[in-house]
């Protein structure tokens, strides 16, 4: 199958927001958490890349990513090259990163773009309105970086059960939200709790260290869903 790209939006400095349809299908299911394969030629190689799907009805064909440019990077720079209505293989929705059933009170945490599936992941568990209770930790370096912030800022408004935390590692002077990685507040907020599932989404470095923490504190396995973006 082809993914063609309809547009981009910037959301960050380096990290765009791209809107694609799939050729040739009506519709594009996938559950919240899935992400797609995306390939192309690039000189006498094949190369294909992972991306988390950011956003789609499922009602039509069409779905968006959240893109950074890896500098150097082989293959992002080639997406963010591309002109509206030029494509790239795909294969998918693919992937296992999805709410657990039966869902429970469960923190997400994400760093850079890994905060990609938690958006549709999230917007799917508070519109099941089964009471749980969902907080997202959020670490970046600077707070423009805050990735869909206003999506983010309105589920909370909307549902009382839902807590965005966004954590920024070099925070500018007025900056009122916490400060730093996003280790200390999710032990915070576990506290003595070990009935809790924990979302993981980022770099290998972040997602390794937060899941060494949790198994140490006794989770088990199973209560720990990760995907680790390298
Ligand atoms: C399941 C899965 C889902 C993914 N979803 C996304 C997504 O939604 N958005 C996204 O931008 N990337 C995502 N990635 C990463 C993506 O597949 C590529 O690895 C990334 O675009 C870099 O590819 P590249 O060819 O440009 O860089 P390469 O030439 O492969 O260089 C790899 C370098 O890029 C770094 N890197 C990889 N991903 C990122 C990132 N997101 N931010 C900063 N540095 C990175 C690695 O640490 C490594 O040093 C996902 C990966 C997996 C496995």
């Amino acid at each position: 199958m082809r993914a063609i790209l309809i547009g981009s939006r910037e959301l960050a400095p380096d990290i765009r927001h791209f809107e694609f349809y799939a050729e040739g299908a009506e519709k594009f299911p996938y559950a919240p958490g899935q992400f797609v394969s995306l390939s192309s030629m690039l000189g006498e190689k094949k190369i294909t890349r992972a991306y988390s799907i950011v956003e789609g009805t499922g009602a039509d064909n069409r779905f968006a990513i959240c893109l950074n440019r890896v500098e150097d990077g082989l293959y992002s720079p080639h997406l963010f090259d591309l002109k509206p209505g030029e494509g790239v293989d795909m294969k998918g929705p693919i992937g296992t990163f999805v709410l657990r059933n039966p869902l429970k009170d469960s923190i997400m945490v994400a760093t850079g773009t890994g905060v990609a599936p938690m958006l549709p992941m999230l917007k799917l568990a508070l519109a099941q309105g089964g009471g749980q209770q969902f907080t997202l930790i959020f670490g970046v370096r600077y707070e423009r970086n805050l990735l869909y912030r206003e999506e983010f800022e309105q589920l909370a408004a909307a549902h009382p059960n839902f807590r965005f935390l966004p954590t920024v590692t070099r925070p500018e002077p007025g900056w009122p939200g916490l400060a730093g990685r996003v280790q200390p507040p999710l032990l915070e907020i576990i506290g003595d709790r070990r009935d809790l599932d924990v979302y993981v989404c980022g770099l290998k470095e972040m997602v390794d260290g937060v899941r060494e923490q949790l198994k140490e504190l006794g989770f088990d396995r199973k209560q720990i869903i990760h995907e680790k973006y390298d």
